[in-house]
């Protein structure tokens, strides 16, 4: 596994008097022409900051929803400098254009030690084309390259991957050199009992990660829609649950491959089910051998299952969490997601959560300070645990 290496980062670079360009995640939500949720935009302040400390100037890129290669006004990253601006308390200048003459002229409006942020990456068809000569007119701008962009690492596009090839000096920025960390180490030297605990919508999107995880957890708990698929090839009643009929071989060979590893693999003993998803839906809790779910379906763990995964997760020493354990978006099917955030947050070992929802259920449940590591590469990171190389990590060199 390559990307285990460690790879340079920013810190370990001289910045003073240098033009760094970093490839940020600022693909934040506007709503009336305005930063919705600033989130992603905090994120990135540390590695920011890091660098103009240093005595660099910044000049940043970023993709922002799915231009398709087209100018779109309404997905111009123009509001995000002013925000960017206020949270930092220095002028940030906006480059109407990520290349060429527009650029250039920002860059040297802002001069040196200032900041500048370019126009949305994908209003150019070249971006996610890994066009070179695209990747060289991004590089032109500055001395230096970091990518903190963890959600895009897995993609090898001009800002993320091409570009390392036309800069005298590139490494991870502080947030992606801290989803390595944390990730890695969850790979290759996790503390022991390691406990995995998956669910989410489906299987399928989760397969390679549950083929990875297998030969190095000791524990993995399996809730959500995923169960189901399980559930299945054991014979067990699932009404209209989301089952995916196409995996329910290969959720025999992870049964298979956990009893072959000695890995303890806990599907729900109970679960609530409801005649639909949505919000006041009738619903019950029943074991998960119970035929009186009939044509309805499962939306929750239950609270039997509940309490016994929270022990597990509190008594762990590493914990990876992907995946919510019902349709928490909807209180009623929330308690089995909330019950397994604060067991989360309550285990003193090492404890990391991935994933866009799950992510958002631990900021439900009030706990995100108290996880080890929030990831933020949502589907980056979980091809990362399933154990493929991420080109925009591969071009970084190592440390
Ligand atoms: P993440 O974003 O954390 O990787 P996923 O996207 O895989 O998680 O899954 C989250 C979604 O799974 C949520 O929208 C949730 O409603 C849904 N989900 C969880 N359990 C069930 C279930 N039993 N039936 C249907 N959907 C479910
Ligand atoms: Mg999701």
């Amino acid at each position: 596994m390559p990307d285990r290496v460690a790879k340079r980062s920013i810190r370990d670079l001289d910045l003073a008097g240098r033009r760094v360009f970093v490839r940020v995640d600022f693909n934040v939500p506007l709503a009336d022409g305005a930063v919705a949720d600033d989130t992603r935009v905090r994120a990135a302040l540390p590695t920011l900051r890091h660098a103009l400390d240093a005595g660099a100037s910044l000049v940043l890129a970023s993709h922002l929803g799915r231009p398709k290669g087209k100018p779109r006004p309404e997905l111009s990253l123009c509001p995000v400098a002013e925000r960017l601006s206020e949270l930092l308390g220095r002028p940030v200048r906006f480059a109407p254009d990520c290349v060429g003459e527009p650029a250039r002229q920002a860059i040297a409006e802002a001069g040196p030690g200032g900041i500048t942020l370019l126009e949305n990456l994908r209003f150019h068809p070249q971006e996610e084309a890994n066009d070179p000569e695209f990747a060289g007119a991004l590089a032109a701008l500055a001395d230096v390259y970091g990518n903190d962009a963890c959600g895009s690492a897995h993609r090898a596009h001009a800002p993320t991957a091409g570009i390392v090839a036309h800069v005298a000096e590139a490494a991870a920025g502080l947030l992606l050199d801290r989803e390595l960390e944390h990730l890695g180490a969850l790979l290759a030297s996790p503390a022991r009992p390691f406990v995995a605990v998956l669910g989410g919508a489906k299987v399928s999107g989760k397969l390679e990660v549950i083929e990875n995880l297998l030969p190095r957890v000791d524990v993995l708990l399996v809730g959500g829609a995923m169960a189901y698929t399980f559930f299945r090839a054991r014979g067990l009643p699932v009404g209209r649950s989301l089952v995916e009929a196409d995996l329910v071989e290969a959720t025999r060979a992870i049964e298979r491959g956990a009893r072959e590893r000695g890995v303890r693999l806990e599907l729900p003993a109970d679960h609530v089910v409801a005649t639909g998803l949505e919000a006041g839906a009738a619903h019950e809790c029943l074991a998960v051998d119970d035929p009186a779910i009939g044509e309805r379906l499962g939306v929750d763990i239950g609270p039997e299952t509940g309490k016994a995964y929270a022990e597990v997760i509190r008594s762990a020493r590493t914990v990876v969490w992907n995946g919510p354990m019902g349709v928490f978006e909807l209180d009623a099917f929330s308690q089995g997601t909330l019950t397994v955030a604060r067991a989360v947050a309550a285990s003193e070992g090492t404890t990391v959560v991935g994933g866009g929802d799950s992510v958002a259920a631990v900021a439900k449940a009030g706990v995100g300070a108290r996880v080890t590591h929030i990831s933020t590469g949502g589907g980056a990171s979980l091809e990362f645990l399933g154990g493929r190389t991420l080109p925009g990590v591969a071009a970084l060199p190592d440390r």
